[in-house]
């Protein structure tokens, strides 16, 4: 977080307070940037908290509002996201309420009564509500401490949201002038945010603003070649789990859910057309977990609080750098590895600038506004045809500088994409052919000609004979395709024309025809290399997946049963946490980082009684301390241990090392040390079958000769005949079984 300039006004939280947030919400310590949040929202200085999504903003104004008492009130752009924001208060016992349109008389003549006694910690509204006179009059001799205004860019037309109705909220300040007024966001610009303050009228507001990056996202912006099955490709990555697909028209949304849908996934469309009745349901549907992916215009998203949601695709560009940070924000929320992967097309964005523009200038929309959009998208797609590290670029975006040189979580970074050796050579004969034709042409005909084809219209306009008809037949059409729209986004080819464009040289076509100019193209390394590099979410940890599928089961039941989404029961990284450690009894779940009082008498009996049937019945230790216990709110920890997650649990499935060490992209040495690691704690009975019996022995005569200390002598005793990795596996049973032993003893 950025320092305040003052350190004045900043109430340091005590144990009372740490006791609190350990007895309610179960978390162990807050996140460096919440306790400055926190620190100045308790001494009642206005506020205004810029953290990306996932980085914890409710718990900002949830926590003062319970340790202070009085009523916080909370204005919210949503009405779902009240629901779930009140649901999860009311499940770690917190008192909040929501005010708004589906609450019958009696029950507003309830949430009043419960108001004026005091009780009432966290009240949700609706700006629109909150700025009534009826509602004003409605708080009237309430106890008011403090106004928390949530998703607050929607207050500037400068921000990726707008909403007319946040501009009345400026008028609070007047209305309750003791109360301190906080505004939350995710995304601002200093622009955005300079407006936040002046719209909202803040008070010499402290102003924190958290980094920008968000490590345990990977970020891929692909070359499209084959949509659809560079979609069905992701959906397959993460099967079992949540995602959106972006689209940019209501007929891709339609199209790619049927055909996600007809290659067997969960999914849900999701745009505009449909009645309001129909996205709810689409909505819940993905919120309660009983569709994993979601395919949507930008309508969607704003009220998914969805934490788990493991990747977010774009189909096409969004509109702005601020959406693509907004959208992609989605994924991760709960700081586990997620991916955001965006096909990039040039056609897409020369459709987007059109359809961009031309609903503006329906709306209205003043020039300025015009050629602020179009700068925006203009510089999106800067973004996403430089070969620059894309946490860095969203990062600096922002006006932040970033420190890492590789983030080894992007496709620049990993190496996702190379570039073509010849592409100057290739952009000369794609713009040879151009001119060949006469600049009169769309794409997919230049590309007939280019790959030779001998269709009916290539040859009764002679084209067949021409020099470049056939000259890259060796490469693929659709790599063709994607290859000339790079050179349109070069500037080196042009599309022009409105109902049929045609391919034309673009305005930098000399520098490379004539000159020196080098093109560069892209193109995408195979699957199986990317799917090596393939970030899975069960990353974080020793859980045992197979326990965490059950207890993901359990938790749907119970969400079903109480009407709540399975996030407010149990985040997926209590689940990890669960299923890495099996606790035993209630003292060692309360201990796990999420788990409060409240949540352990509603569904830990649930919980336990669950792991200990998994554990009887599989022979599973319970009450297991890791050594390297890793924070699962660290996502750079939680990276770090990516390939476990392959490794771990086909091992315990005695996979050979071999097989295991190909399916996780790593070496056998790797998946020996993940097997060294499970016999340390206990959790290999036998290692018969990655070292036969006859070799175990040899190795431990060998020991019995040159010493235990070191694994080199037994290594040249034997002659280098049998590998270290098997050495180490076979040392690390015996000493382990050794010191157990010895425990018993
Ligand atoms: P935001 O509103 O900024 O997107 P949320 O408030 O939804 O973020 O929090 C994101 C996730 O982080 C939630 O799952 C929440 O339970 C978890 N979380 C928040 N604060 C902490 C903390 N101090 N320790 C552990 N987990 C936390």
């Amino acid at each position: 977080m950025s320092k305040p300039t003052d350190t004045t006004d900043l109430t340091k939280l005590d144990a009372a307070f740490f006791d609190m947030l350990r007895r309610v919400w179960g978390f162990q310590s807050l996140r460096p940037a919440q306790q400055e949040a926190i620190e100045s929202i308790l001494a009642r200085r206005d506020t205004v908290v810029v953290m990306p999504t996932g980085g914890g903003k409710s718990l900002c104004y949830q926590a003062p509002a319970v340790h202070q008492g009085g009523l916080t009130i909370v204005v919210s752009p949503l009405l779902a996201l009240m629901k779930d924001q009140v649901d999860s208060l009311n499940a770690v016992g917190v008192s909040a309420l929501r005010i708004d349109s589906t609450l019958g008389s009696d029950e507003k003549r309830e949430a009043a009564r419960l108001i004026k006694s005091g009780s009432v910690r966290l009240l949700f509204v609706s700006p629109e509500r909150m700025v009534s006179p009826e509602f004003l009059k409605f708080l009237e001799g309430s106890d008011v401490h403090a106004i928390a205004i949530d998703e607050a860019h929607c207050v500037s037309q400068w921000g990726h949201d707008f909403r007319p109705e946040y501009r009345q909220l400026g008028s609070l300040r007047s209305h309750f002038p003791k109360a301190a007024v906080h505004a939350f966001t995710a995304t601002a610009t200093e622009k955005v945010r300079l407006d936040i303050v002046e719209q909202l009228q803040l008070k010499h507001p402290r102003v924190l603003v958290s980094s920008f990056d968000r490590p345990n996202l990977t970020y891929r912006i692909l070359p499209q070649v084959d949509l659809q099955s560079q979609l069905k490709e992701v959906c397959e990555r993460h099967r079992g789990t949540g995602g959106i697909i972006y689209c940019l028209r209501r007929a891709d949304v339609e199209s790619i859910t049927a055909y996600l849908a007809q290659q067997g996934f969960s999914v849900v469309g999701y745009h505009a057309g449909m009645s309001n009745e129909e996205r709810k349901d689409a909505q819940d549907a993905f919120v309660n977990e009983q569709v994993d992916l979601v395919v949507a215009t930008v309508a969607f998203g704003m009220g998914i609080d969805r934490p788990n949601v493991r990747f977010v695709a774009h189909a096409a560009m969004p509109k702005s750098i601020e959406h693509y940070q907004q959208e992609t924000g989605r994924a991760g929320r709960d700081s586990l590895p997620s991916e955001c992967i965006l096909f990039f097309s040039v056609g897409d964005w020369i459709t987007l600038r059109k359809i961009t523009e031309s609903s503006l200038i329906e709306a209205g929309a003043s020039s300025e506004i015009i050629a602020a959009s179009k700068k925006q998208l203009e510089e999106m797609a800067n973004y996403c045809r430089t070969p620059k590290c894309r946490h860095r670029g969203l990062v600096e975006y922002f006006g932040q500088s970033y420190e890492q040189e590789n983030c080894s979580a992007c496709d620049v970074c990993l190496g996702d994409t190379d570039n073509v050796p010849d592409a100057k050579i290739i952009a000369q004969k794609i713009m040879s052919c151009v001119v060949r034709i006469g600049e009169r042409f769309g794409v997919n005909y230049l590309v007939d000609v280019l790959v030779g084809s001998r269709s009916a219209d290539v040859l009764n306009r002679k084209h067949d004979q021409l020099s470049t008809h056939g000259i890259l037949k060796e490469v693929p059409k659709s790599q063709l395709r994607d290859w000339v729209y790079q050179l349109v986004g070069q500037e080196l080819l042009a599309i022009d024309g409105g109902e049929y464009p045609i391919v034309k040289l673009g305005p930098q076509a000399r520098s490379v025809l004539h000159g020196d100019a080098e093109p560069r193209l892209i193109r995408t390394v195979s699957k199986s290399e990317q799917r090596k590099q393939a970030v899975r979410f069960e990353a974080t940890s020793h859980a045992d997946m197979t326990l965490f599928e059950e207890l993901r089961t359990l938790r749907k039941e119970i969400s079903q049963a109480s009407g709540v989404p399975p996030y407010v029961v149990f985040t997926d990284n209590v689940l990890l946490e669960l299923s890495a450690s099996r606790p035993s009894n209630e003292e060692k779940m309360l201990s796990i980082n999420g788990i409060g009082t409240a949540k352990m008498e509603s569904y830990g009996p649930s919980f336990l009684e669950a792991i200990r049937d998994y554990c009887d019945r599989t022979g599973t230790t319970q009450d297991v301390v890791w050594r390297t216990q890793e924070s699962s709110s660290n996502p750079n920890a939680v990276r770090l241990s990516g390939t476990k997650s392959i490794t771990i649990p086909l091992l315990k499935q005695q996979r050979p090392l071999d097989e295991i060490a190909a399916k996780a992209g790593v070496t056998v040495g790797t998946v020996a040390n993940h097997l060294s690691e499970l016999i340390q704690n206990n959790l290999v009975d036998s290692i018969d079958v990655w070292v036969p019996r006859d070799i175990q022995n040899r190795i431990l005569a060998a020991a019995d000769v040159v010493g235990r200390e070191k694994l080199s002598p037994i290594y040249e005793h034997l002659q280098q005949q049998i590998g270290y990795e098997t050495i180490r596996i076979v040392m690390t049973f015996e000493s382990q079984n050794a010191a157990s032993t010895d425990t018993a003893r």
